[in-house]
């Protein structure tokens, strides 16, 4: 266990991973939710309370509350830079490539992460790995329920155990 992950990535990247941190995307208040999602990494305690507005299967915007370490809410802060404007599917190759990064695997080079990438090196730490997940995990709740035409993720995610 790391106390101060932010510590152990790259000096380039730590600065990129606290300015998310300390000034996080996406917390203004949506004037629409079409979907919503509660995420809850028990073992760091990280919580992610996620709402979207949808235009058809376009993501309009995106809102991200809770309380998490300094790598959730980095993460979360980046989700919410990087899939407003997108489309459903486009968010779902966004999530698809994160995790593959995180899981030790390149992203396919046609993905271009932004700040994203600045967590890369929490690959090391499987422990935060679900720290890093896990907005994105709630993003494909919301998402899903969405799909099934609920507005409303009512399962609480409880992130799988990272791959060594
Ligand atoms: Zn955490």
């Amino acid at each position: 266990m790391v106390d101060r992950p932010e510590v152990a990535l790259d000096e380039l990247y730590r600065e990129v991973v606290l300015d998310h941190y300390r000034h996080p995307r996406g917390r203004a208040p949506l004037s629409r939710v079409d979907a919503r999602a509660h995420g809850l990494n028990p073992v760091c305690g990280d919580e992610v309370h996620l709402h979207l507005s949808l235009d058809g299967d376009r993501i309009t915007g995106v809102e991200v509350q809770g309380r998490g370490c300094a790598i959730c809410t980095a993460s979360g802060s980046m989700m919410a830079e990087l899939i407003p404007g997108r489309s459903e599917a486009e968010a779902g190759v966004f999530a698809e490539a994160f995790r593959s990064v995180m899981h030790g695997k390149p992203a396919p080079p046609d993905v271009d992460l932004g700040d994203l990438e600045a967590l890369e090196g929490v690959k090391k730490f499987p422990v935060r790995v679900k720290c890093a997940l896990l907005p994105w995990v709630t993003l494909a709740d919301a998402l899903r329920a969405w799909r099934d035409g609920a507005t409303e993720a009512t399962t609480t995610t409880e992130i799988e155990e990272a791959k060594p």
